[in-house]
């Protein structure tokens, strides 16, 4: 037991006996076994579907799938994770675990994240504030000068990436704060980390015994909803403020949601959104700078930019007309606004709302997961962007192929597939080929301004021939002959399907002939003619539909 957390916590806490539930539930029983210990009702709920199924059962209160999936997503072992309520609920059990009302205090820098302080009073734990320097940024010598001396110091929370101000603090600077404190824990709140440069100190809170990091799938992992957080340290002192959780903290729907967003094959796609939220945030400050009613703009490691506006009263008033939500932040700063990155539209409704001209992009695309017992497929497309392309389809030659597409078509495509490439790489072919062919037709949406088209390539003594019409009628013929039987583990025979899945998918007729010597040269002239043929198809050429009927 680390004598620190042992003696640092509530003697309330070190005197209670850890529920014992878990033991029982993880012990060696089978998930088939019958259930007759807990009072549960025998009956699953009177609904149907995947989500309803179990919720007759109490969760288990510490999953053992999910403290190893988020274990390996932070880099540090499963003993080292309490999954909590969100990053919320573990900031509050780490101050009902450590502080006595009355006697015992934290360290809260301000402005910052106002959990703290709220789970602070209401279990009555004296508040110590430590300014932020003048920008906002994390003054070490100065938040230990205001901390010097103070008795019974429990906690001390350090954000960062800050909430509301986006500053990102030197985790070097962390790790001197929690050297100078050795009576005291660091809580380290990396709700935003993924947002960012910084280096996390997961690791470091595993192996030394004053320093936790907080973690929560609520902003990179889009799951605010389900409630999925978790605080991260050395066993010993995660354990004991595990403790103050109630019985059974995570609802199974949560718990469901949570494996399901962290399946390895999502992964991709929610790095890429990462990448656009970033990348965005940036685009918006200097436009958001040419507004009349802003001051100043601040980036930093989070999915929002903190502003300072002219006029707050007037901002809120317009913004309410517009149905435009946004966080006032009067305590960080007199104009303070936080302003979440949104999607292209709702980032467009802001930089309006702010009196900023946006560009009226369109646009196309779209994100799928096509999940079954043989392939676990996550797509990405992006018809308005001709990057990146990260596909994955566990078949090197057929990344190669779908590449192809996706470069001669000048889209973006991040595919990844977990598929059942153990019997053999049919199941996952053909899946990716439907999945991207329904993520295209997503993609297209009402096909307003797109054309039908073809395209012919030579390919040394190769040729083939591809015409596509995006007619809402899936049709598919394939006039070509393969000599050998595998291209690397690519089974040549699959072309065919492959293209018929498209055209499935897409919802359109693909017309492909080939003829040549090399199968080599001519299944890659097949997928690049697609390609070709594709980019002119999707092109948009003004607002007017290719079709006398009025749709496709
Ligand atoms: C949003 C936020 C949290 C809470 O996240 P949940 O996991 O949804 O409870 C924690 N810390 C900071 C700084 C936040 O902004």
């Amino acid at each position: 037991m680390s004598i620190l957390a042992q003696r640092l916590a509530r003697p309330e806490i070190v005197a209670l006996e850890p529920f014992d539930i878990a033991a029982q539930a993880n012990g060696s029983f089978t998930p088939d076994a019958i259930k007759l210990d807990a009072n549960e009702n025998p009956f699953p709920p009177l609904s149907e579907g995947p989500l309803a199924a179990g919720l007759n059962r109490y969760p288990e209160p510490q999953p053992e799938r999910l403290t190893r999936a988020m274990s390996a997503l932070y880099g540090v072992e499963p003993a080292n994770v309490v999954v909590t309520r969100g990053a919320d609920d573990a900031i509050d059990m780490l101050v009902r675990a450590f502080c006595r009302p009355g006697q015992d205090a934290v360290a809260i820098p301000k402005p910052t994240f106002s959990a703290y302080s709220h789970f602070a009073r209401v279990q009555g734990a004296r508040i110590v504030h430590v300014p932020l320097s003048e920008n906002f940024g994390f003054d070490a010598d100065a938040y230990l000068e205001v901390l010097k001396g103070e008795p019974n110091l429990k906690l001390a929370f350090i954000c960062s990436p800050n909430n509301p101000t986006g500053n990102e603090v030197d985790p070097a600077l962390v790790l001197r704060v929690a050297d100078a404190l050795p009576n005291t824990i660091i809580v380290l709140d990396e709700a935003y980390l993924e947002f960012s440069e910084t280096a996390s100190l997961a690791a470091n809170a595993s192996s030394r015994d004053n320093l936790v990091v907080l973690r929560t799938l609520s902003k990179a992992f889009g799951l605010a909803g389900a409630r999925i957080g978790c605080a991260i340290g050395n066993p010993d002192l995660i354990g004991l403020a595990a403790r103050a959780l109630p019985p059974y903290p995570l609802p199974s729907l949560s718990i469901e949601a949570a494996m399901a967003a962290l399946a390895p094959s999502r992964r991709p796609i929610h790095e890429q959104r990462i990448a656009r939220i970033k990348a965005d945030r940036e685009r918006l400050v200097p436009l958001l700078e040419q507004s009349a009613i802003v001051k100043s703009v601040r980036s930093g490691g989070g999915n929002f930019l903190f502003l300072e506006v002219h006029d707050p009263a007037a901002l809120a008033a317009k913004l309410r007309g517009l149905g435009i939500r946004v966080r006032f932040r009067p305590y960080a700063a007199p104009g303070g606004v936080r302003l979440t990155i949104g999607t292209e539209q709702e980032n467009a409704a802001a930089l309006a709302a702010f009196g900023v001209p946006g560009s009226d992009e369109k646009v196309r695309r779209a994100e799928i997961v096509r999940e079954t017992r043989e392939t676990k497929i996550a797509v990405a497309l992006d018809l308005e962007r001709a990057e990146p392309r990260i596909i994955a389809t566990g078949i090197p030659f057929y990344d190669h192929m779908l590449d192809q597409v996706a470069a001669h078509a000048g889209f973006s495509l991040v595919l990844s597939c977990d598929g059942d490439l153990d019997i053999d790489g049919h199941h996952s072919i053909e899946d990716c080929a439907i999945a991207v062919g329904t993520a295209l037709g997503r993609a297209l949406g009402d096909k307003r301004g797109i054309g039908r088209f073809g395209f012919a390539l030579p390919m040394d003594e190769t040729e083939a021939q591809v015409l596509i019409d995006l007619s809402g009628r899936p049709f598919s013929r394939f006039e070509g002959e393969f000599e050998t039987s595998h291209i690397g583990e690519y089974p040549t025979e699959m072309t065919p399907h492959v293209f018929r899945s498209l055209a499935d998918g897409l919802g359109a007729a693909v017309h492909v002939r080939v003829q040549g010597e090399n199968d080599h040269h001519k299944t890659e002239a097949c997928f690049k003619a697609f390609g070709r043929a594709l980019r002119q198809a999707v092109r948009r050429e003004g607002d007017a539909l290719p079709s006398t009927k009025g749709m496709l």
